[in-house]
């Protein structure tokens, strides 16, 4: 049965359409700013402008939806930005719907402080007896804050990915209070702390500034945490879930889709993208195969839709 592609086709069990794929944008102050990030190759900061031309071309090639991070002009402690009516994304995000490119794309919005606070972590922090933390509590009132406004705003989608406890139902509330009942949200449910979110804090500019984010992303080695973390997220309002990162965690992802009935998304984070450009880069890898087959990977676990900075080049491939 493996004898020609028409054979192959009529047989295969999984399948990769551009319409699976979310293409992440990194909107910046300015205008015709296009800024390539150093350690991801083919992926730039792009003024809002610029991010509607992208947004055209992702809908040309069929692409599901845009999945965008915010890089304020200034920082401060609250991450006041991320909830600013004019904030770099609000502002994106009203550009998009005015574009055509807006009724074939899903815009979802990230929901997350840490692009917007001065010191990078994802919510208020504080400090205790023992040194700072990050305080869940106060911390939902503005993920609530910030939903509302990327939803007002023109987000089809909000994304909370913070790993704060609570905030799915946080912000499910303040968006029906606001109206925006119809607004979907699709939650990080199981983030895990990884090495492989490296280049993206370039990408964002949104490393933080000490300590690390351990304390409230997950630990690796779990994966039944992870399912109970998505457990209460659905609990709490969730309609969707993103798993991240995607390759390194395949089996949670297998796990999810094994558990749960709602649609889930895997996103292969910046670590996988960059360490797959520098191998093409060397020459160590086909470009073409290996972009499909990690994307095809994630598909067969059991991911319905895939976050990826391929998703133009694997768009192109499956024309
Ligand atoms: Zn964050």
């Amino acid at each position: 049965m493996r004898r020609n592609e028409s054979l192959r086709a009529l047989v295969r069990e999984t399948t990769l359409d551009p319409g699976d794929l979310i293409y992440p944008l990194f909107i910046c102050p300015g205008q015709g700013v296009r800024k390539e990030v150093s350690s991801m190759p083919g992926v730039f900061q792009l003024s809002v402008d610029e991010a509607v031309r992208e947004a055209e071309e992702a809908a040309a090639l069929g692409i599901g939806g845009l999945l965008l991070f915010g890089l304020p002009e200034t920082k401060d402690p609250e991450g006041t930005g991320a909830w600013a009516e004019n904030g770099i994304v609000q502002q994106g995000l009203r550009a998009l719907k005015a574009s055509a490119a807006s009724k074939k794309l899903v815009l979802i919005a990230d929901v997350c402080l840490c692009e917007y606070t001065s010191h990078g972590h994802c919510g208020l922090i504080v400090e205790g007896r023992d040194g700072w933390y990050v305080d869940n509590d106060p911390s939902l009132d503005l993920l609530a804050k910030t939903a509302v406004s990327l939803a007002e705003a023109g987000a089809d989608v909000v994304a909370p990915s913070d790993m704060m406890d609570g905030r799915v139902a946080a912000i499910r509330d303040a968006l029906d209070e606001a109206e925006l009942d119809m607004t979907p949200i699709l939650s990080y449910a199981s983030k895990f702390a990884s090495a492989f979110y490296g280049p993206f804090r370039e990408a964002a500019d949104s490393a933080p500034q000490f300590g690390d984010r351990r304390a409230y992303q997950m630990d690796g080695a779990n994966l039944r945490e992870a399912l109970r973390e998505i457990d209460l997220d659905l609990e709490e309002g969730a309609d969707m879930i993103l798993m991240k990162p995607a390759m390194p965690y395949l089996d949670v992802v297998r796990a999810a889709r094994d558990n749960f009935e709602v649609p889930i998304g895997a996103y292969q984070v910046s670590g996988e993208y960059s360490m797959l450009q520098a191998a093409f880069a060397k020459g160590w890898l086909d470009k073409d195969r290996a972009t499909l087959e990690s994307l095809l990977g994630i598909r067969r676990a059991g991911a319905d839709f895939i976050v990826t900075y391929f998703a133009k080049e694997a768009a192109r491939l499956l024309g």
